[in-house]
């Protein structure tokens, strides 16, 4: 009962039931997806994650690894066509010590880097300076991600 309750309250986990829209879901694949952190550290900042409830990459399989991997490549090409940014952090914490929100459910963060953004702290930071409201980014960036995640599953 305990493990059924923290996989209920997992925002990982209830995340894919909820609409797109709702939940900030860009992109659906077969094992994992694509969402926009509601706590962004920069703008434009999103996460890849399985769908099944597992807390390391050591417990994935390795057709989640390889499909996570092209999600990760497909954020990356999606926000450097939408939002042009200068580079990016690209990252999994495991476990709380390391500063995992949700250490439960393995994801990894991808965020947006340009030159002179503020103080950028990815793990202890409490100042977020977010320019843009998160729905005006999820739909400036929703499309850009999409279609290099599409374009590069189906190439197989
Ligand atoms: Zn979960």
């Amino acid at each position: 009962v305990e493990e059924a309750d923290r996989i209920r309250e997992c925002i990982f986990c209830t995340a894919p039931r909820r609409r797109d829209e709702e939940a900030l879901i860009i992109y659906r694949a077969r094992l994992s997806y694509i969402m926009m952190n509601k706590y962004p550290y920069n703008t434009g900042h999103v996460m890849v994650a399985p769908y099944r409830h597992v807390a390391s990459l050591a417990d994935l399989s390795r057709d989640e690894v390889v499909e996570i991997g092209v999600l990760v490549q497909a954020s990356i090409k999606g926000l450097e066509k939408a939002l042009s940014p200068d580079g990016f952090n690209v990252g999994v914490n495991i476990g709380r010590v390391a500063g995992a929100g949700f250490a439960e459910h393995v994801h990894v963060h991808i965020v947006p880097r340009w030159l002179g953004d503020t103080n950028f702290m990815p793990v202890i930071s409490d100042t977020r300076v977010i320019p843009q409201a998160l729905e005006d980014t999820y739909r400036s960036i929703r499309g850009f991600i999409a279609g290099e995640a599409d374009a590069m599953l189906k190439e197989g």
